[in-house]
């Protein structure tokens, strides 16, 4: 095998595996196990140490034990279903070794009678008798270390058994590449890293070392945390390319706005607004995330930042994830924008045809100066005269992909703004953001009251009933969210459509209910009519948490609240509070909670600040919780820890900015992106 062909060896589907036909490589699929390189990241969870034998009296059933028994007699029936069976033993006890459709001559050849042998398997006990049946190893004593070693046992799903599993992964590791240290040799010695090869092979195979803070673990944990922030790094320079014509305004348009609000902007956003006008009168593209905790006024920010391009006679695109939430946007623009020049219009993949067309010729032909909509806004065959500025709100719903694609489709004199209401840790914006610049809004409004977080057993939940009567008979609204559509035998939870049929019947036609599995139709009217105040109860699941202004809700009551995480509690909490009112949660849970559970229900209550709810959500959950994690296209890490490895990412992030004048493509960087599937990311953004 040539080097260049070794090197791609880990790339060929697990098809070119000997040993592994379509029926295997299905089951292996069902693992998400594809390439070759899959394999080496599926790490054992755990080792059967065959080293020790275990004496007769000393059997414990349902283990897989290695024991050296002599062989006593065999029982060959004449009938052919029958199972073989040799009675073996040690000076402390008896075994019997069955054999299910096995000759006799290898038999007797492998246990030769009187002689002593080491074998290794599942220990049953039937009949009053201890047994072995179809054991996994049998060998002679001379032969006693090549059983006796540490196996390592994988996660395996149904059709794989351990033994060929652990063939694929020897033949694997057995023809892993050479490959030329990426590193250079001050960093490798700074950081005490072993070679990507040792590593590799020491994770399958040493007993110690799979320890998540052991050197070798790092070393590989870096190496996917440095080709996931270079791969952001690379994006960014995409992106930051020079705009061939410039914005230019006097912020007539803003200062209008500004002074006809009726409060007045927080610290937090006016400091957000002039670094967008920085960046928009800049000549390299905006490409910039607003962060800022749920109700803390983004909002109003992303159409001053509108305001400024529209007034340099650019056009304005505004998606937000859902029709409602962009309907809103939609309202509050036109309020805003009204006595001025500016043309507002709305689209959504649901606009009627006719409507659409004319919508589509007035962006052509530049008419339209800001368009609100859902996704609809980015299809293939809708052209912009001269797009200025994108804006995204709740970003987290999309990917690193979709931004991509949608800074490239602005052409090279947009600036793109996104906006995200889930706070997270500084580790995983790094992940998802590294590529923008970040703008954080730390404060909210000074008018609004802290929302009263209450806990209660659910066992008390009739506590609630007067609260609830008085509240509905005075006009109040009310969020009640459960963790489940439908009743469970299994889960242990309360279902929406359990509370709802209590509650209506408590409260005839005032109440209603949305989950995901009603039609997004139903779901848009049933919102409508609680925004209406058509009416008080609206019992849902977590469908209700995207950023939806609902001024007259003042109560959100969340069952079985442990189920959620702490971030997305936080998140439900933000449905309220948006009024003038004193808004109150209440978190219902069952009596019996652990300590763990216990403890983030206090740092719910005891804070409202939404980056340290993520961090210590994080903490205390993993990081794959973390709200936007799932969505932001990245899969899991495959190794790196963002909780463990903290200060790895911290490395990263200074030992990128040293080498990033190294060309990604054709780089010594082009194998480890491989590994990591970051070149795929590339070249799939390339190719749209
Ligand atoms: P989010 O950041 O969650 O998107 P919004 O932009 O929806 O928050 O703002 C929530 C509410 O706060 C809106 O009703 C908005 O008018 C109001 N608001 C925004 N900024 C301020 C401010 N500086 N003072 C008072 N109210 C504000
Ligand atoms: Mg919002």
């Amino acid at each position: 095998m040539s080097l260049y062909k070794k090197k791609d060896y880990l790339f060929n589907s697990v098809t070119t595996i000997n040993g592994v036909g379509p029926k295997l490589s299905k089951y292996l699929k069902n693992k998400k196990i594809e390439s070759i390189n899959d394999l080496l990241w599926n790490i054992p969870y755990d080792y059967t140490d065959r080293r020790k034998t275990v004496e007769l009296d000393k059997l414990e059933v349902g283990k897989t034990l290695t024991i050296k028994v002599l062989v006593k007699k065999y029982n060959f029936p004449r009938l052919r279903r029958l199972p073989n069976k040799i009675n073996c033993e040690d000076n402390k006890g008896k075994i019997d070794i069955i054999f299910f459709n096995s000759r006799e001559g290898y038999l007797k050849k492998i246990l030769p009678l009187n002689e002593w042998v080491v074998i290794s398997g599942k220990i049953n006990f039937y009949n009053k008798k201890y047994q072995i049946t179809n054991p996994e190893y049998i060998t002679k004593i001379s032969n006693i270390d090549y059983v006796a070693k540490i196996v390592p046992k994988y996660s395996l799903t149904e059709g794989l058994n351990e033994k060929s599993y652990r063939k694929i992964i020897k033949q694997v590791l057995d023809n892993l590449p050479e490959i030329n240290e990426w590193y250079d040799d001050t960093f490798i010695k700074k950081m005490n890293f072993l070679p990507w090869k040792k590593c590799i092979l020491d994770l399958h195979n040493i007993k110690g070392d799979k320890d998540i803070n052991s050197s070798i673990y790092r070393r590989l944990a870096y190496d996917e945390i440095f080709a996931h922030l270079l791969t952001l790094s690379n994006n960014r320079k995409v992106i930051r390319i020079n705009k061939n014509k410039k914005k230019k305004f006097k912020k007539k348009l803003a200062e209008k706005i500004i002074t006809s609000l009726s409060f007045t902007l927080t610290k937090s956003q006016v400091k957000v607004c002039s670094e967008i006008e920085l960046d928009l009168l800049s000549h390299k593209r905006m490409f910039r995330i607003i962060q800022g905790d749920v109700g803390s006024g983004k909002t109003i920010v992303s159409l001053i930042a509108a305001s400024m391009v529209l007034e340099s006679n650019f056009q304005c695109a505004f998606m937000a994830p859902t029709e409602i939430l962009a309907r809103q946007h939609f309202e509050l623009a036109k309020k805003i924008f009204i006595n001025t020049k500016i043309n507002i219009e709305f689209l959504t993949g649901k606009s009627e045809y006719k409507l659409k067309k004319k919508i589509l010729g007035e962006l052509k032909d530049g008419s339209i100066n800001l368009i609100i909509g859902t996704h609809a806004l980015f299809q293939k065959k809708i052209f912009f005269k001269n797009l200025g500025l994108i804006i995204v709100d709740e970003q987290h719903k999309f990917g690193v992909k979709q931004r991509m694609n949608l800074a490239k489709k602005g052409g090279d004199n947009c600036d793109v703004l996104l906006m995200s209401a889930t706070p997270i840790p500084r580790t995983m914006m790094m992940t998802l953001y590294g590529d923008m610049d970040i703008s954080k809004i730390t404060e909210k409004p000074v008018n609004r009251k802290k929302i009263i977080t209450l806990t209660k057993p659910e066992d008390k939940i009739k506590e609630l009933w007067p609260y609830i009567k008085k509240e509905v008979a005075s006009d109040n609204q009310i969020f009640w969210v459960c963790p489940l559509i439908d009743e469970s035998q299994f889960l242990n939870y309360t279902s929406v459509t359990k509370r709802y049929d209590v509650l209506n019947k408590l409260y005839p036609k005032k109440v209603d209910i949305i989950h995901g599995s009603i039609s997004k139709e139903e779901k848009i009217s049933v919102l409508k009519k609680f925004l209406k105040k058509k009416i008080s109860i609206l019992v849902s699941t977590t469908v209700i948490e995207v950023g939806i202004d609902f001024p007259n809700a003042n109560l959100i009551i969340i069952e079985n609240a442990d189920k959620f995480g702490l971030a997305q509690l936080h998140q439900l909490r933000g449905r309220v509070g948006r009024g003038t009112k004193q808004a109150i949660c209440i978190l219902l849970f069952k009596n019996t909670l652990s300590k763990k559970a216990i403890k983030r229900l206090k740092i719910l209550k005891s804070t409202d600040d939404g980056f340290l709810i993520s961090e210590e959500d994080m903490k205390l959950r993993g990081y794959g919780d973390i709200i936007g994690f799932q969505q932001s296209g990245l899969k899991y890490f495959r190794i790196a820890d963002p909780v463990h490895h903290e200060d790895l990412f911290k490395i990263a992030e200074t030992h990128i900015k040293e080498v990033e004048h190294d060309l990604l493509k054709g780089s010594k960087f082009s194998f480890l992106l491989k590994l990591f599937d970051k070149a795929e990311i590339l070249n799939e953004v390339d190719s749209d």
